[in-house]
């Protein structure tokens, strides 16, 4: 604590606050611009071009960029076309060994990348260093151990890979993205040209040093950098046989409207208005801090976030109260800080327009309540953890995905009344339910229409468990077996 008291003043004084706890940066090294990752080499631009990649905490630029074009495209296509055939024709068991160098090397690394990863995205150094980093490296470990073991994950069919992937990934989860995606392919025997998103590129860049070190051959993996016009490239290449995106459902429709009637194989991960359901039987403390994991920590950017809290009417008055106390000891503030809850918003354009949605429910009627906690000064991109409550199930805020540290708040009477309000969205990825009846979870689990349920506990990831949502939230599963059926075409016997 920062100021020093006796005990008694301590106690009744509710002004106090942790001391800075900032991990350290120093061993960090950076260079001052980074190439495409094409062959195993880094290579510049075609068109000589660059952008920078900024801190969102400081607003200041990080590292310059190369910007992919469709000569780089090419040239990464005919590198993963041409490794295709030697590694289809490498034992499991030696595709296996190079995911699990990749995974130990990640491992060995894991404070470097867990700083570069808030660094460049905004996340809490907490959530970077205890599920980013660690659950990369466990996607590949579990991976490297299906690579020689597909005739028992698809026992009797003769499982072949698709061919050359194109992997297209958000900014939320970076690294994480990048390995739930590039482990199955590779394990399957697959090659891959992977795009991180334009506000996030160095964990994918740190990745492709990662991927060169443990030998991997040439052309297996290759990391564009750019902005959509690069993705864009990429699904529309014709040497290329699978596509997976995870991103906006925007521009997931689009690139399904783009693959109509071509050979293309496509999973979707796009977004999500999941409902937290806090029933009037459950544990209202544990439920109220599985709430405020669901949406507040890592800034609401996260697909599956419980946006929508759905409460009992019986206990909504204390859920209420009890949501509000803990949000005002919420620490918005430098994602370095191992104290930070919440981190820096991504970029300028995704502070702008959670903003808007800010506007946008205060202008349909609905209550406002933003924790009074101080934001950092300078010229980061910063929002305050917001409840909106008083609100209709046809409101702006309740219908779409902020992306933000945002909670919509409804009451329900019955379960029926929940799950009709639950599954009452165009979206179907995540969902939470809260009760101390083992029934009311069955009840609750079956009738809710999203890919992934919690029950009394929210946003929890493991490798072995698969992931993807119904409706416009997306096409196919990524984790687990299913993750590895996406990767692959049966040439049954
Ligand atoms: P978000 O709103 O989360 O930024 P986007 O869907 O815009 O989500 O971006 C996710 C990823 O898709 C990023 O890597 C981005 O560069 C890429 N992307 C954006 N537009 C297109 C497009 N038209 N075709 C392919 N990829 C795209």
């Amino acid at each position: 604590m920062s100021k020093t008291k006796d005990t008694f003043s301590l106690q009744f004084d509710t002004t106090w606050q942790y001391d800075a706890a900032p991990e350290s940066a120093s061993h960090i090294r950076l260079q001052k611009g980074y190439d495409l990752f094409i062959d195993n080499k880094f290579v510049p631009p075609a068109d000589g071009k660059y952008f920078n990649t900024v801190n969102p905490s400081t607003g200041k630029k990080i590292a310059e960029i190369a910007r992919a074009s469709q000569a780089d495209v090419d040239l990464a296509v005919q590198s993963a076309r041409k490794a295709l055939g030697p590694w289809q024709a490498l034992s499991g068991a030696s595709r296996g060994k190079y995911l699990f160098r990749i995974a130990r090397l990640i491992q060995e690394r894991e404070r470097e990348f867990s700083v570069i990863e808030s660094m460049d995205g905004g996340k809490p150094i907490r959530e970077s260093k205890t599920i980013d980093v660690p659950l990369a490296s466990a996607h590949f470990f579990y991976y490297a151990g299906w690579a020689d073991k597909l005739e028992y994950a698809f026992p009797g069919r003769n499982p072949k890979p698709v061919g050359v992937a194109a992997q297209i990934i958000p900014w939320n989860f970076p690294l994480l993205m990048a390995a739930w995606k590039i482990a199955p392919a590779l394990a399957t025997g697959n090659t891959v040209v992977l795009k991180p998103a334009e506000t996030t590129p160095l964990t994918a860049l740190k990745l492709a040093e990662i991927i060169r070190d443990a030998g991997l051959p040439a052309g297996v993996v290759n990391i564009l950098t750019g902005a959509g016009d690069t993705g864009a490239m990429m699904v529309e290449h014709p040497d290329i046989d699978k596509i997976a995106f995870t991103g906006s459902t925007e521009v997931g429709k689009l690139i399904q409207k783009r693959l109509a009637g071509t050979h293309k194989k496509l999973t979707l991960e796009l977004g999500g208005k999941g409902a937290n359901i806090i029933l009037e039987d459950a544990a209202i403390d544990q439920a109220v801090e599985g709430i405020i994991n669901g949406i507040y920590f890592n800034q609401g950017h996260v697909c599956c976030a419980g946006s929508r809290l759905l409460v009992q009417e019986s206990v909504a008055d204390l859920v209420i109260r009890k949501l509000k106390d803990r949000m005002e000891t919420l620490i918005v503030g430098d994602p370095l800080d191992k104290n930070t809850d919440i981190g820096a918003i991504n970029s300028a354009a995704q502070l702008k327009s959670i903003k808007k949605y800010l506007k946008k429910g205060l202008a349909e009627g609905t209550e406002l309540y933003q924790s009074s906690c101080e934001l950092p000064s300078g010229s980061g991109y910063w929002c305050r953890p917001s409840l909106f409550t008083n609100v209709a199930q046809s409101n702006t805020i309740v219908q779409e995905e902020i992306f933000g540290p945002v909670l919509t708040l409804q009451t329900f009477r019955t379960l029926e009344e929940a799950l009709e309000k639950a599954n009452n969205t165009f979206y179907g990825l995540s969902a939470g339910v809260w009760t101390d009846k083992g029934s009311k979870i069955f009840k609750m689990t079956s009738g809710l229409k999203a890919g992934i349920v919690w029950a009394n506990t929210y946003n929890r990831f493991d490798p072995t468990s698969p992931f993807g949502g119904y409706k416009e939230s997306g096409i196919g599963r990524e984790g687990g077996l299913h993750g590895l059926a996406s990767y692959i075409k049966f040439e049954d016997r």
